[in-house]
């Protein structure tokens, strides 16, 4: 038996209260390879939480067995910060409350660090410049100053993670269908993942243009160097993921559990935990750009109403809502209809009907970049 519980304290900014972080860990230190698994950054995304606690289980389970064959670390509740920000009988949990920060932007990137470390040490055997760039990554990290709760939170997950094989960040979308964020740089070696979690919109990033996600921050250091070092070989050593489980309310034991599976099933197939994975499933759908997602925003404040259904492929131009101004004039007047930028799959729909103008209302993923798509790819 392996598993091991720790709990690591987080700086607090009140006077007499305590935080912090729960970590599991299965496996020997250092085994390869070495996944890293976390949930809800963003506090109030509960199916991650629900799945985490099912994949505790299973892991629990075959680490009874002697199965695990990696190192897996999994924060089961990645935010305790944001677990604690309640208001008016609300939870909220996307933003810090004391700095107004996206909870999953602004980690720290190790870029210019790690390259200044490893720039006269990079050779001829990719092994060898693996480990000088995880060495490198682990201290650029522990460097990072940070004193604030939620600073101190970022660089503590971040350094659990910075030398992982693999990094899934578990979170939720408004009202979705199951999808990936993964690095384009990782296709196609990510299509296990992506066929074995029945990924049903998977989207390729490269620069976002919205600040440092953790994906990002554990992934896009290792193309940043190979890019800056093309007579060596750097190979992409982290596959990263954001896979968001579905919408706020998709929350069952019976989904969770099965998405747990999968998991586990994944872990199998890169031999992490032992046993036998069976055939890959048949991918649920081809993953396209990130940059090709079309945004719909509400052209007008009022009640949304929604003329598409989540897994619905529209074209441009279709109508996939309308937005009803409850006080107009006239009955006649008080609907706007509003139109998809592209052809795609309606894989996110807002969770609330009373939207503002500027609103994202509905994300599609088209298989074409958009030309005129925003600069920031990820909506804050
Ligand atoms: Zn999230």
């Amino acid at each position: 038996m392996s598993h091991v519980v720790e709990r690591l304290p987080l700086p607090v900014s009140s006077l007499g209260s305590d935080q912090v972080l729960t970590v599991h860990r299965f496996g020997e230190t250092g085994a390869r390879p070495k996944v890293y698994i976390q949930a809800a950054i963003h506090a109030g995304e509960i199916p991650a939480l629900l799945v985490a606690h099912h994949v505790l289980a299973l892991l629990e389970d075959a680490d009874a067995k002697g199965a695990i064959k990696g190192e897996v670390i999994v924060v089961p509740a990645a935010n305790p910060i944001g677990l604690a920000q309640r208001m008016q009988r609300r939870h909220l949990g996307r933003y810090d409350l004391d700095s107004g920060v996206n909870f999953n932007r602004g980690f720290p990137d190790v870029t210019d660090t790690v390259e200044a470390a490893v720039a006269g040490e990079l050779g001829d055997d990719p092994v060898r410049n693996v480990a000088a760039i995880r060495r490198a990554a682990i201290d650029a990290v522990a460097a990072t100053p940070a004193a604030q709760p939620s600073p101190m939170l970022k660089k503590t997950l971040l350094g659990l993670a910075i030398d992982a094989d693999i990094v899934l960040d578990l979170h939720c979308a408004s009202n979705a269908l199951l999808h990936l964020f993964i690095n384009a740089a990782s296709w196609p070696d990510a299509a296990d993942l992506h066929a074995d979690l029945g990924s049903e919109a998977t989207l390729l990033e490269e620069e976002t243009g919205s600040g440092v996600a953790f994906d990002h921050a554990v992934a896009n250091f290792w193309r940043q160097l190979a890019a800056h070092h093309p007579d060596r070989p750097v190979p992409l050593a982290c596959l990263s993921a954001t896979v968001e489980l579905r919408g706020f309310a998709d929350v069952d034991d019976e989904t969770a559990a099965g998405d747990a599976a999968n998991l586990i099933r994944f872990l199998q197939r890169r031999s992490v935990v032992s046993g036998d994975p069976g055939p890959l499933p048949e991918p649920q759908c081809d993953p396209t750009p990130l940059a090709g997602v079309g945004f719909v925003m509400a052209p007008a404040t009022g009640v949304v109403s929604f003329k598409t259904g989540l897994g619905a492929h529209v074209r441009e131009g279709d109508v996939v809502a309308e937005i009803v101004d409850p006080m107009a004039e006239a009955a006649s007047a008080a609907r706007h209809a509003v139109t998809s930028p592209t052809d795609g799959l309606v894989y996110e729909l807002a969770d609330n009907h009373y939207v503002v103008e500027g609103q994202c209302i509905c994300q599609v993923a088209g298989a074409e970049p958009l030309a005129d798509q925003r600069e920031n790819l990820l909506l804050d």
